[in-house]
């Protein structure tokens, strides 16, 4: 894995739109931060999650965050995209499948794309959007579900959070990346095996002032990369005005090495 400078994907400016997809096609497997502000979107432009998530011939929308639409297209042309991952149904991680849906309907007028998502989800979302039409193919997924979409190879799990919310492994090309989603302490990325690649975890909190037990510190985080034997760690969905660097001390010392911190349009090759 090679973490890449903050703002920068491949040495432009980060407002320029790029269209990668067909360098895409022959890499590995990697992960653009589209979105990482934790609850609610932070006062740096800071989008709420989502991750555009490239693994061979898939190129896969992980979490529709308010604000991560807008990212993303300045990553891949949204007619490029395989699939739609949402891992449960709180605003921050699904409002912006919206946005897709209104380009999908009106702009591009595509229908079908995959949305593979937990029961429940599509008739939450329902009630903003009045009727899907034929945008998207739904698919329930649930704990212990596994999924092929084109090359990736994806597996989901329950976590420690209301309402039913997945982490979900993407495999390929033998590396693993692993998303807790949101998680309290309940749950751990042990269900998909030792050693991920990359493990992508929350980190809302810090160790003093955990509001909500929905939710993970960063130590935390640090405690369960060290107990899975992940090879790398990135803290994500950090609650916006605490301190990063406090969260990037306080993961690596649970840790024992030095973690990651998510920003937007940075792209991680795992
Ligand atoms: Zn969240
Ligand atoms: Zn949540």
């Amino acid at each position: 894995m090679t973490p890449r400078p903050a703002r920068d994907d491949a040495g432009r400016d980060p407002g320029a739109v790029e269209n990668d997809s067909a360098a895409a096609s022959g890499g590995g497997l990697r992960m653009t931060v589209l979105g990482c502000s934790g609850s609610y979107g932070a006062p740096w432009g800071g989008a709420c999650s989502g991750y555009l998530v490239r693994a061979g011939d898939a190129t896969l929308w992980v979490d529709c965050g308010n604000g991560s639409f807008a990212n993303l297209q300045q990553h891949v042309p949204p007619q490029d995209l395989t699939a739609v991952v949402i891992t449960h149904g709180h605003p921050d991680h699904c409002v912006d499948l919206y946005g897709l849906h209104v380009l999908y309907q009106y702009g591009l007028e595509r229908s079908g794309l995959p949305v593979y998502a937990p029961e429940g989800v599509e008739r939450h979302l329902e009630r903003l959007v009045g009727s899907w039409g034929d945008t998207f193919e739904w698919h329930g997924v649930g704990d212990g579900d596994r999924v092929s979409i084109g090359d990736a190879a994806l597996r989901f799990s329950t976590t420690d959070h209301p309402p039913p919310t997945l982490a979900v492994e993407i495999a390929y090309a033998g590396k693993r990346l692993v998303y807790t989603s949101d998680t309290g302490p309940g749950w751990s990325a042990e269900v998909f095996g030792p050693g991920p690649d990359l493990l992508l975890c929350e980190a809302t909190y810090q160790h003093d002032d955990v509001r909500s037990p929905m939710h993970l510190s960063a130590r935390q985080a640090g405690e369960m990369a060290r107990s899975v034997g992940a090879r790398h760690l990135m803290l994500t969905h950090l609650w916006p005005g605490l301190d990063p660097v406090a969260s990037v001390e306080e993961g690596s010392d649970a840790f024992g090495r030095a973690v990651v911190l998510a920003a937007p349009h940075v792209t991680t090759y795992i």
